[in-house]
């Protein structure tokens, strides 16, 4: 028995991981001694953040940066401000983005961080004072050659400003040591768009590859409504589709009618999030009904797409065959592991049910979010390349940029996914990205002497 403390999220992301890799691990055994070595960390640091609050008491929180692989490049990922941030949820999130930055083609290692401070009900100033405390430990530790963190839940594009100042104050270096920056200081344009459109540009692959079919009139659940949630309703609309949910911590609504959101909808509720106040603001003339403490998956008859966009483990077992009921033929995660290990084992089911793609109206097919989500990450890393040049590339070229690699991430994923599939099986996506993000990985550090 392990004598190192349960870490329940990490050793579900590593399960998830290592079922998949089995097909590879039988055909190149020495690829077991890898896996042994990139499920450690290279680094963890764990720290105190003691900020003031307005009315001059001392408050405190922990405060983590998990440094996990630099094999293909600077350590990269999210910083999450969220009460439930523990080092378990940092180290899922951390090795998942190994594997996810791998994916995008661009030279990123992965490391995610965080701090289980809530930024709910803090005023502007105490989340000011909180960035820069935070920033006054995490600087020491980052650096655009060695870790560039960016956005995640409850970090959005005023915290990593409040950061990026507070970096700059302390070393008195203006550097791409953050990505999601404004525009005007070194952003990238298309960043906060990046998930939510990327999955989009996903889907559309699937959609286009799988049923030679496309968004119009298909109907959307979408969980969520923060920036991935707002950016991946916008797009499908954009592209025919109707978004019949939004969801966040409180409960989901529903639309009452095939219309579904609009565009003014959206940017309405992106408002709502800003002022960090609950979808229950949202007002709508009863064009919506809204189902508290509920998630959307079980409140819709009849729907073709899932994009579950909220959190991890928000898609479970049951509401995942409640999906296949209403007819969801695709979902892709804009979370990271948004469905549980039982709703995957679900999925994966209705695929490995099948023998030949002639049957595939049977199959649910399911993209986890390390492929899927992966257009955050890369424009990221775009934003990264255009700080080292010191140039600002358009929004076309960078939205170009990021459909190509969405594009590409889809290819790699189903080829992969074709290449390992047992028995002519119809290939599996969440099988193909986790073993073509795994080799790349792996032979990085193979040649940089760190398994052989
Ligand atoms: P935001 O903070 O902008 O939005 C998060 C949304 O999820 C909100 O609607 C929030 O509700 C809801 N939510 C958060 N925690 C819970 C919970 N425990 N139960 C139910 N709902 C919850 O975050 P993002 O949109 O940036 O991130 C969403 C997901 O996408 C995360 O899994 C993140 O890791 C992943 N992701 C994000 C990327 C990015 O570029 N931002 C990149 C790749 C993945 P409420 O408003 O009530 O808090």
């Amino acid at each position: 028995m392990s004598n190192l403390p349960s870490e329940p999220e990490f050793e579900q992301a590593l399960h998830e991981i290592t079922s998949t890799l089995e097909p590879l691990l039988q055909k190149k055994p020495e690829y077991r001694r890898a896996l042994a070595v990139v499920q450690i960390p290279e680094r963890v640091i764990q720290f105190r953040v003691s900020w003031e609050r307005d009315d001059g008491s001392i408050a405190v929180n922990r405060g983590y940066r998990v440094q996990f692989n630099s094999a293909l490049g600077p350590y990269k990922g999210g910083l999450r401000l969220h009460p439930t941030v523990n080092l378990s949820i940092l180290k899922f999130l951390g090795f998942e983005q190994i594997f996810k930055n791998a994916l995008t083609g661009l030279t990123m290692g992965g490391g995610k961080g965080g701090c289980d401070f809530d930024p709910k009900g803090k005023s502007d100033n105490e989340i000011r004072r909180f960035c820069y405390a935070f920033m006054q430990e995490l600087s020491r530790h980052i650096g655009d050659n060695t870790d560039v963190p960016a956005g995640d839940i409850g970090t959005g594009g005023r915290e990593i400003g409040y950061m990026f100042g507070a970096y700059k104050k302390l070393r008195n270096e203006f550097a791409g040591i953050l990505t999601g920056k404004g525009g005007s200081w070194g952003g990238s344009f298309i960043r906060p768009e990046a998930t939510g459109f990327g999955l989009v540009y996903y889907v559309t692959e699937m959609l286009k590859d799988l049923d030679n079919t496309d968004w119009v009139g298909k109907r959307v659940l979408i969980s969520g409504s923060g920036n991935v949630a707002q950016y991946a309703a916008l797009k499908v609309i954009e592209l025919g589709g109707k978004v019949l949910t939004l969801s966040d911590s409180t409960g989901s609504l529903v639309a009452t009618s095939e219309e579904g959101f609009s565009p003014e909808d959206i940017s309405t509720i992106a408002d709502i999030k800003l002022a960090r106040k609950p979808l229950t603001a949202f007002e709508h003339n009863g064009r919506f009904t809204y189902h508290e403490g509920k998630r959307p998956w079980t409140l819709v008859d009849k729907a073709d797409v899932a994009l579950p966009s909220a959190t991890q483990n928000e898609v479970d077992g049951a509401e995942a065959k409640a999906l296949a009921k209403a007819g969801v033929r695709y979902v892709a995660e804009g979370s990271n592991m948004g469905c549980t290990q039982e709703a995957i084992d679900f999925f994966e089911s209705t695929r490995a049910a099948v023998t030949s793609l002639d049957k595939k109206d049977n199959i649910v097919f399911y993209a986890p979010g390390k492929a899927a989500n992966c257009g955050g990450v890369a424009v990221s890393g775009l934003e990264m390349a255009q700080n080292s040049q010191r140039l600002t590339w358009t929004p076309a070229e960078v939205d170009a940029k990021l459909k190509d690699i969405m594009v590409t991430c889809y290819k790699t994923c189903w080829e992969t996914g074709t290449e390992f599939a047992q028995g002519g099986a119809v290939p599996s996506l969440v099988a193909g990205a986790n073993i073509a993000g795994f080799i790349k990985v792996a032979d990085a550090m193979r040649d940089q002497g760190e398994w052989w």
